[in-house]
Order: C-alpha cells, then sequence, then structure tokens
C-alpha cells in the first residue's frame, strides 16, 4: 500500500547508448524497474539495399514515367540548412525513437517524477574550464580527473598507445607523461596505456634503462583537444526531445565519468542497467536481481525489398504467419 500524504519520487535514469539502453526506475528505498533494451543496427544496410534496388529499377526499360526529380526536399537545400531544419540519419532518428519510446512506456506503468539521463561520457565544457568550483569542490578534486580520465579514454579510442592492444590486456590505466605534479591533470599530459606495458614502463624507469616517453615509443606531449569530435548529435537531440515531451517533470542530465565513478565505488557489474541505476542517483534504493531483456526488431519484411523473389514469379505472402503453432514471434513461454 501506498500512502496518499507521503508523496512517492520515482527517478527514473537512463543509460543513452546507441546498441544498448539500459533504464532504471528507483524510488528512495528500492529499485522499482531495470530494463536493457537493444537497438536495431540494421537500419544502414536495409536503406542502402533499397537506394541499389531503386536505381536498378531506373535503370532498366521500363514504362514511361515522368522525369522526379525535383522530389528532394532535403537535396534542395545545403547542409547546414538542413542540420539547422534537424535532419538526422534514419539509423540515429531510430534510436531517439527508441529511447523516447522506451521513456513513455516506463511512464505508462510508473509514475516518474524526474528523469535523469546520461548524455555524454565527459563533460567538454569542464574540459575548458577545469576550475573546481561550488558541488565540484564538495565532491573532492577526483571527480574533475575522472571527467579528463574519461576524455583520455575516449581520444585515444580505448587502446594502449604503447602496444596497440597487442597485449590483450583489458584493464586500461592513464599514465601521466610527465608527473602529476609538474605536468598536471590536463588532457595533453594523460595517455592511454594498458595495465600490463603500464607497469612494465615504470619498471624500466625505475631500473634506469628508459630515460623517458620517447625510449618507450610514445609521443611526448599527446594530441590537443580536437573538439566535438567525439560528442555524438544524437545524445543532444534526445535531451532536447525529452525537454520537449516532458515540460511538467523534471528532466537533466549527468556524464558518464560521475556514474562510471559511483558504480565501481558500489562493486556493480559493467551492465547498462547498472549504470542506469546508478544515473538515476537513488544509491540506497535495493537494486533488482534481474532486469529484462528488450529487443527492438524490424516490424515489416515487405517482399518488394528483396532482391530475388522466388523463381516462376510468384510472390510469397508479404509476412511470415502470424501464429505458429499457437505461439507468435517473441511470445514470453513459461515452461
Ligand atoms: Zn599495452
Amino acid at each position: 500500500m501506498i500512502q496518499q500524504d507521503i508523496p512517492l519520487t520515482v527517478t527514473l535514469g537512463v543509460d543513452a547508448g546507441s546498441k544498448h539502453i539500459g533504464l532504471s526506475a528507483s524510488s528512495e528505498t528500492k529499485e522499482l524497474l531495470a530494463w536493457d533494451v537493444e537497438c536495431r543496427t540494421d537500419i544502414p544496410e536495409l536503406i542502402s539495399t533499397r537506394k541499389e534496388a531503386r536505381q536498378a529499377r531506373r535503370h532498366r526499360k521500363t514504362r514511361y514515367r515522368a522525369p522526379r526529380f525535383k522530389n528532394r526536399a532535403r537535396s534542395q537545400q545545403n547542409q547546414v540548412q538542413s542540420k539547422q531544419k534537424g535532419w538526422l540519419a534514419p539509423s540515429v532518428e531510430h534510436k531517439i525513437d527508441t529511447h523516447l519510446n522506451r521513456i513513455a512506456a516506463v511512464q505508462k506503468i510508473l509514475p516518474v517524477t524526474k528523469i535523469v539521463v546520461e548524455t555524454a561520457s565527459f563533460d567538454t565544457q569542464k574540459l575548458k574550464n577545469p576550475d573546481i568550483s561550488g558541488i565540484e569542490y564538495q565532491q573532492g578534486e577526483q571527480t574533475g580527473f575522472w571527467n579528463v580520465r574519461e576524455y583520455v579514454l575516449c581520444r585515444d579510442n580505448h587502446e594502449c598507445q604503447h602496444c596497440h592492444g597487442k597485449k590483450k590486456d583489458p584493464i586500461l590505466n592513464v599514465h601521466h607523461t610527465e608527473s602529476r605534479k609538474t605536468g598536471g591533470n590536463s588532457p595533453s599530459n594523460l595517455i592511454t596505456l594498458c595495465e600490463t606495458c603500464h607497469k612494465e614502463y615504470h619498471a624500466k624507469i625505475k631500473a634506469g634503462e628508459i630515460q623517458g616517453p620517447k625510449d618507450f615509443k610514445l609521443p611526448e606531449r599527446a594530441e590537443s583537444y580536437r573538439d566535438a569530435a567525439f560528442m555524438g548529435i544524437m545524445h543532444n537531440t534526445l535531451l532536447e526531445r525529452l525537454k520537449k515531451a516532458n515540460t511538467k517533470i523534471e528532466v537533466v542530465n549527468t556524464y558518464g565519468y560521475l556514474t562510471k565513478n559511483k558504480r565501481i565505488e558500489l562493486g556493480l557489474a559493467k551492465e547498462h542497467y547498472n549504470d542506469a541505476y546508478c544515473i538515476a542517483g537513488n544509491l540506497n534504493a535495493k537494486p533488482l536481481e534481474q532486469c529484462l531483456y528488450l529487443k527492438k526488431i524490424r516490424r515489416h519484411n515487405r517482399q518488394i525489398h528483396k532482391f530475388n523473389f522466388s523463381k516462376g514469379h510468384v510472390r510469397k505472402s508479404n509476412q511470415a504467419p502470424h501464429l505458429v503453432d499457437g505461439f507468435c514471434l517473441f511470445d514470453k513461454v513459461l515452461y
């Protein structure tokens, strides 16, 4: 029984991703929902198959059709304008749609009062102005370092810059090229090394075998900041549309470096729904033991889009029979 006089606050955490979406709703005392949603990855291929099919059809000798060349809305504008209009690739549109309709699905079953979305793994604004102030200061200066750390890992493509993955060590460290004291925590002083190489480097320095980064095949200063190169347009659009769709409740964003930090502190496994649990921010809530796995599938499989239909030109029915032995596709079965 929910007591009416105590307002129930339910926070929904969303781990936005291009392949997997983690969703977790929790009150202050317990986690109420944990979902792992897999997005479709087949869209770019389907679109290019369609393009091929259309081009082939136009080149075939077919009945006369008046030329249609002014029916391409996007090509009439240049790219800058189409960006302003908010045109996104169909695969990106799908991903945003999936986020929005799964969030709406949660809102149908739970009275969500706040939505927190992780929009990026690090905060570009903070990289430019690394001054610690306000809340940051209370959280300790390490939080700022976690932000830079995520950035450096991302910049180096999550790959050891010495062996480039040849040593197959999955644990990555962020190494200070110059010592922390003299070089500081700026991204240009940091480089990604796997733990094996990192230990090797320090052992060799200690033994006097090598003098500095040059002897270890490392650049002396890493590449400087590349603006917005990794920032997906997807995340920003998602946040915008989410705010538009939910004007009555609070929609805020957070960064991956903060949640990763929390997840490791709590000793949770690296799963999207666990990230979402940390994003929601109710860290005293009792986590659920299981998550619900959802997978987005193509809803149409039109024969018209297929290249080779059966011999004798007999078209098969457009779709597979809905019911097979009393079951339809993706039924949940208790056995
Ligand atoms: Zn390595």
